[in-house]
């Protein structure tokens, strides 16, 4: 069964980051905020100064982390990398924002996921690259300021919206990221096969890419299933024929969607009459979390056009009763 696309082991992280593009040009798709970067890190770097915060939001894989590094390996400056969660108190956040050298990257993961007293102390840093701190305890604990280096946050959410307004101002550039077309990700599953040394046609490609959610990570993982299905039951040779009886093994069906897809979209049908339901409905009918489905299931099927959030709730639309095979008038009497 294929592992769900926001679960990595150690070993898919390393593949992962060895299939990254290092540089912008080397970035596929994404147009709009590779062109707006390039010209903005173009200036810092004319200026010799920092460049400005960058927020990068969208769905898992969509290059969000590859982008960070990208921005620090086109300012030529180092990237220190972490994520809302681990950041527990202010004191994590002060031992790393004093450590940074002059106009380097700082990312930030799951930025939504600050605490509020972490946050806090981000936003003096954010302004005017100074952090206040407390120094001793109890009566003669006194607050002092500590002015940092120049630096640029980056960064990255699965949902804009789930950030506070005083940070969201704080970011002077906001690119959201897109899911890409099967074209890009064909581009992006042939290169990942010259680099893993696995020979592909050009149909074969399109055929993994066709059915990756828009999505360069699954591409990749996808990729990697196909190759091992392709050295045992064939020469290697990934054709489209093989990639497709791969993907049929690994519960991908002919537009992509996975169980979690298919299982959602079946609950919504046929136990939800095609709604609307509510998020916590649908969540509990099929025993996933509210923010997974947000996150990962619900942004593609409505990109697609399976889905639409109206204010009374989701609802099919007609598409996913094709899709599912059935016939909606009869779902309604029933
Ligand atoms: P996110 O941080 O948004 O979850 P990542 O940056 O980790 O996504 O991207 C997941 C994988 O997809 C990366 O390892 C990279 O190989 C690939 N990838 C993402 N975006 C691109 C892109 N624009 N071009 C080529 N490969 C990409």
């Amino acid at each position: 069964v294929m592992a769900a696309p926001f679960t990595t082991s150690p070993q898919e992280e390393a593949l992962e980051r060895a299939l990254r593009p290092k540089l912008l040009e080397e970035y596929v798709g994404q147009t709009k905020a590779r062109e707006q970067l390039d010209i903005f890190i173009g200036a810092a770097k004319k200026r010799g100064e920092a460049l400005d915060h960058v927020l990068l939001f969208g769905p898992p894989g969509l290059g969000k982390t590859t982008l960070s590094h990208i921005i620090a390996a086109e300012l030529g400056v180092n990237l220190r990398q972490t994520s809302g969660p681990v950041l527990e108190k202010p004191k994590d956040l002060a031992a790393i924002l004093t450590n940074l050298e002059r106009n380097d990257v700082l990312f930030i993961d799951e930025i939504h996921r600050l605490s509020p007293v972490v946050e806090e102390i981000l936003y003096p840093a954010l302004e005017d690259y100074q952090i206040d701190i407390m120094i001793g305890e109890g009566p003669a604990a006194r607050s002092i300021k500590l002015d940092l280096q120049p630096f640029t946050l980056v960064g990255a959410t699965t949902r804009a919206g789930m950030l506070t307004n005083p940070l969201r101002d704080r970011f002077g550039i906001t690119a959201r990221l897109e899911f890409y077309s099967a074209e890009e990700l064909t581009r992006i599953v042939t290169r990942s096969a010259r680099l893993l040394g696995a020979p592909i046609e050009a149909s074969g490609a399109l055929e993994i890419a066709r059915r990756s959610r828009g999505t360069p990570r699954i591409a990749n993982r996808l990729l990697r299933r196909v190759r091992d299905y392709a050295e045992v039951k064939g020469s290697g040779h990934i054709t489209q024929a093989m990639a497709d009886a791969a993907l049929k093994m690994l519960d991908v069906d002919p537009v992509g969607f996975d169980l979690m897809d298919r299982k959602f979209l079946d609950a919504l049908v046929q136990r939800f009459d095609g709604g609307p339901v509510g998020l916590d409905n649908i969540a509990a009918a099929i025993g996933e979390e509210p923010g997974t489905i947000e996150d990962v299931i619900e942004p593609y099927l409505i990109q697609q056009g399976y889905l639409q959030r109206t204010p009374r709730g989701r609802v099919a639309t007609l598409l996913a009763y094709q899709h599912l095979g059935v016939n909606p008038s009869q779902a309604m009497a029933a």
